[in-house]
């Protein structure tokens, strides 16, 4: 979908580094790379390739340079796993090459209060009670006002929905520490 791999973007990549002295010992495309059951799989299927081969490099987000490192930890443990792309976020799709944040899985959700509008994501400053003083005109200072004020987005909506009130309420500073360690859901 981001097109920075497929089947087309791993075939030009493989013609490229075999142009450039790459030895390719297979090219794969898997059906879902983040998803360690289904990288098992594919796993089993080309272990005869990744006994001659030296590094894997994956156009996938880091999710899946993650898997297939796990993946083939135990049984190839010596194959490092580069990642050929750079991972800016988990974006919304509005058509393809256009891309938006709208979550980063925080964990604290609040958008049954905002309206259905992310303001971790759509605030620059991720403010719990904006507008800012940097708003003008429903603009965002950051980014010199090319942007729309998140909170004025969520404003608007919560107005439509005759919400106002949610708007008004007073929202305590957020616990960031919460954020930044390592996260895991686990229930079975
Ligand atoms: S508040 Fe925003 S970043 Fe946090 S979970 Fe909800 S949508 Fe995602
Ligand atoms: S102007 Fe709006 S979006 Fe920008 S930092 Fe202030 S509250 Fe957030």
């Amino acid at each position: 979908m981001c097109q920075t791999g497929g089947t087309e973007g791993a075939k030009e990549m493989a013609e490229k580094l075999e142009s450039e002295g790459f030895n390719i010992t297979t090219v794969i495309v898997p059906e879902e790379v983040c998803d360690n059951r289904v990288m098992k799989k594919d796993a089993r299927n080309i272990e005869e390739e990744l006994q001659h081969t030296d590094a894997i490099l994956t156009l996938s987000c880091g999710l899946g340079v993650a898997s297939i490192t796990e993946v083939l930890s135990n049984k190839f443990p010596l194959i490092p796993v580069f990642v050929g792309t750079n991972t800016e976020f988990m974006g919304m799709t509005e058509r393809i090459g256009r891309f938006y944040m709208r979550c980063q899985g925080c964990g604290d959700c609040l958008l049954n209060e905002t309206g259905g509008i992310c303001p971790i994501t759509t605030c620059a400053k991720a403010l719990m009670n904006g507008p800012c003083g940097g708003m003008v005109e429903g603009m965002c200072e950051v980014g010199n006002y090319e942007k729309d004020c998140g909170w004025v987005l969520i404003y608007k909506r919560l107005k439509q929905l005759g919400r106002l009130d949610l708007f008004s309420k007073l929202r305590e500073p957020r616990n960031w520490s919460e954020s930044g360690h390592q996260r895991e859901v686990v229930w079975r």
